[in-house]
């Protein structure tokens, strides 16, 4: 197996511990598997990308010393391929077009809580559009027995969901015209043939519906790690939104060595005798030989 890992920031702003622990976690992997990393720029989310911050996420990746090994994607020059994507499921029948509002999927959810029924999205135009215009593009996911994903992910274990039950037909091109999260990641991970995705545990919950269109595409689906994610003094995750702040690019070590403690990493020994990472020359071969010792990979 050729290993082949990538790290996918969304451009909303500069890199921040939050995501450097994603990015480190992803460099360690692919490193400690003598792979590939790539990187590639989630910039298809047109009202949430900020100008410059994908800009700043490279160049602050560079100071940090972790090069990628080929070029940047940027998602936004793909758009043709998630169209040609979006046209291959549909000739399948596999998708349909939803004419649901907001406010009519919220009230049948609201009416679902009331009955104590699913809080998936409910199928309403599954059998058409019943007189509405078409507004985004769904993912039909099976009934039955079908619609349980069970995967192994690296460092949470087992995990399982219900399709049917816990999320519903899902959204692949949006009411606003922009390509769902959930579409560009799949295409792009089959077609860069990524074969370990590494990545904050807050799209643990995204993994199911993934590995249901990767099959849904005839794609493989890659091993799966989710690492912990980082909180704020709140208990939320630590993002742009809610007050974290840039990683100062003069200063990569200190805010390396707490993102390897945040993954759990002991910098103080490595295969090769004691190693205090004190330069970033020495942090990364003493992190790559920690990660590769507490995920088990013989290096
Ligand atoms: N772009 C996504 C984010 O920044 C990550 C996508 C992924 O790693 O699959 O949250």
């Amino acid at each position: 197996m050729t290993y082949r890992g990538r790290f996918a920031p969304s451009p909303t702003g500069p890199l921040h511990f939050g995501s450097l622990v994603s990015a480190l976690a992803s460099w360690l992997d692919a490193r400690a598997h003598r792979g590939a990393w790539l990187v590639r720029i989630e910039d298809i989310d047109g009202p949430r990308t900020v100008p410059g911050a994908a800009e700043s996420i490279l160049s602050t990746l560079e100071r940090f010393g972790m090069h990628a090994d080929e070029p940047p994607v940027w998602q936004s020059r793909r758009m043709p391929r998630y169209q040609q994507a979006l046209e291959q499921l549909k000739s399948t029948g596999l998708i349909y077009p939803c004419g649901c509002t907001r406010k009519e999927i919220a009230d049948s959810l609201l009416h679902a809580h009331a009955r104590n029924t699913t809080l998936a999205y409910p199928g309403t135009c599954r059998t058409g559009l019943h007189g509405k215009p078409a507004r985004a593009w769904r993912l039909r996911v099976p009934d039955g027995d079908a619609a349980v994903i069970t995967f192994q992910d690296r460092w949470q274990g087992r995990q399982t969901q219900n399709l049917a039950t816990e999320v519903g037909d899902f959204v692949l091109r949006r009411a606003d015209d922009q390509w769902a999260y959930q579409l560009a990641v799949v295409v792009d991970d089959a077609d860069d043939h990524i074969t370990h995705i590494v990545r904050g545990a807050d799209l643990m919950d995204s993994t199911a519906r993934q590995i249901y269109l990767q099959r849904c595409l005839g794609a493989p689906t890659p091993h799966y790690l989710h690492v912990p994610v980082v909180m704020n003094e709140h208990g939320e995750k630590l993002s742009k939104q809610n007050g974290a702040t840039a990683l100062d690019d003069d200063q990569p070590l200190d805010a390396l060595k707490a993102a390897a403690r945040h993954l759990g990493l002991d910098l103080t020994t490595t295969t090769s005798g004691p190693n205090t990472a004190e330069t970033l020359e020495s942090f990364y071969p003493a992190a790559t030989a920690a990660w590769a010792k507490r995920m088990g990979i013989r290096e």
